[in-house]
């Protein structure tokens, strides 16, 4: 049991928690984004951050600083708080992206540990080592080992009140992710982050890094607060936090900022390509995209800087009350909707449903149907297991409609898609008050079909009638053999 984080409410695996930091004497609510600050180069001042964009947390590179003469001896000097000027929670990283980009480093975990103690950082890392994505398995294993190597010695440095990150790797080996993950869950370390992913998400690869996460969360304890590393673009916040990932850094507000590249929720557009702001941040509302790039080069990377930082706090924001209001799949449904990429992510993460289903709450505000993916829910995974245990009677009709008068069957269920049938006691419970559009799809029905054959397979002896609104051949072929059929409509309809 990990007492520093506490999960408050929940959706999918979206959780709002709260991340007690004993260095800093703060809690870090989450999801959050922590922004991610050279010490060299201050696009945006870490006092702005927290006084105009309500920054909780941020990230600094202690390998930076312990390289750098003048910062080592400050920092040694005044503490890191002083130096970077912000009361917040500081996460530090050790010089592991500087090994994996150059080959080598200076320090060993146990130095730069030591010395993120000494600056006073509250959240530190150890030299693990970033596996990138489709290296051999042999890389993949050896450097685990290494990874694990510097957990090791991690737990072997006296660190005091500082959390400490436990960094799990495994590049794109599902199986090695989770037992990393399971490794880092058993050390005595504080803070999960979820390594190496930056490559996947470059190239768009969205549903590798879902399989990526899931399967590191499949390692680790449910209590475990999980940081997404390098992961700051807000078009997969929604995506990220469904999967269970509460904790992100954005280097990209600022990098992209100096390539004039302005980003949105639903993808990054470049300045020279706008004639109009999507969006009413302070710097949008002043300006207009000539305003913008009439300035000079030191002045527009800023505001754009600004701008991207607003759009991606204000997207935690809504992910935030997507899951108090239970309704954060349908944000990421329609955030999947913004880019095909996107939507390989959403359908990857659906292809865990069932990993899902065990922290998806059990009633929620109301269920959308928003397209075919909405039929591979939690929701109608979980209906359908439950479905299977449910006893019918001896005769019973299965309805899209009303209850037919002078009917003599022990029972009547409704049946709305796309979950199947259910007693009508449970009409007005989550999450049979689902809005379906009166256009269906045809997953929907050939889900609903998949609710009645769990239904039919545990009733062996019931005598089942479905009553059905015109389902389309693929559903009905999927509705077992004995289940008398009945169109509501009186006509039937071609399959398309
Ligand atoms: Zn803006």
């Amino acid at each position: 049991m990990r007492d520093h984080f506490e999960l408050r409410d929940g959706d999918a695996a979206g959780r709002i928690g709260e991340l007690s930091v004993p260095r800093a004497g703060v809690t870090v609510e989450t999801p959050a984004l922590m922004a991610v600050v050279n010490p060299n180069i201050r696009t945006i001042s870490p006092a702005r951050l927290e006084s105009d964009f309500g920054a909780e947390i941020l990230i600094t590179n202690s390998y930076i600083i312990h390289k750098n003469e003048d910062l080592h001896e400050t920092a040694l000097d005044v503490g890191l708080h002083e130096l970077l000027g912000f009361d917040g929670a500081i996460v530090t990283d050790s010089g592991s992206f500087q090994l994996a980009e150059y080959g080598d480093i200076e320090v060993t975990t146990r130095e730069i540990l030591e010395f993120q103690r000494e600056i006073g950082s509250d959240i530190g890392t150890p030299v693990d080592i970033p596996t990138p994505p489709d290296v051999s398995r042999e890389q993949a294993e050896r450097e685990l080992r290494l990874t694990e190597e510097a957990l090791a010695d991690a737990e072997g440095v006296d660190t005091g009140e500082m959390l400490v990150n436990a960094p799990v790797q495994g590049s794109t080996y599902p199986d090695l992710r989770e037992e990393a993950g399971r490794h880092a869950y058993a050390t005595d370390l504080d803070v999960f982050p979820v390594g190496a992913v930056v490559p996947l998400m470059n190239n768009y690869r969205y549903a590798d890094m879902i399989d990526a996460v899931a399967a590191a969360k499949r390692g680790l304890g449910r209590d475990a607060p999980v940081h997404l590393f390098g992961a700051g673009h807000p078009m997969m916040f929604a995506l990220a936090v469904a999967a269970g990932c509460d904790l992100f850094d954005s280097a990209a507000y600022a990098i992209y900022a100096r390539d004039d590249r302005y980003l949105t929720v639903r993808g990054t557009e470049q300045l020279d390509d706008l004639e109009y702001f999507p969006c009413s941040c302070a710097v949008c509302s002043a300006h207009d995209p000539d305003e913008l790039r009439a300035y000079g080069d030191e002045e527009r990377e800023r505001l754009l800087a600004e701008h991207n930082l607003h759009v991606s706090f204000s997207e935690i924001r809504r992910v935030k009350q997507a899951i108090r209001s239970g309704n954060l799949l349908e944000l990421v449904e329609s955030r999947a909707r913004g880019h095909p990429a996107m939507l390989d992510g959403y359908r990857a993460l659906l292809d865990h449903a069932e990993q899902l289903e065990r922290e998806d709450p059990i009633s929620k505000g109301s269920f959308f149907y928003l397209s075919a993916e909405s039929a591979r829910r939690p929701e109608v995974r979980r209906h359908h297991e439950r479905i299977g245990r449910l006893d019918a009677g001896e005769t019973v009709l299965l309805t899209q409609g009303g209850k037919p008068s002078g009917d003599t069957y022990d029972a009547a269920w409704r049946v709305v898609p796309p979950f199947g049938p259910f007693p009508r006691a449970l009409s007005e419970t989550y999450p049979f008050t689902a809005e379906v559009p009166e256009r269906t799809d045809r997953s929907a029905y050939e889900a609903a079909a998949e609710g009645v054959s769990r239904l039919v397979a545990a009733n062996p002896e019931t005598t089942f009638v479905l009553a059905h609104d015109d389902w389309p051949a693929s559903a009905l072929a999927r509705v077992p053999e004995g289940v008398e059929l009945e169109s509501l409509t009186g006509e039937s309809r071609a399959e398309n």
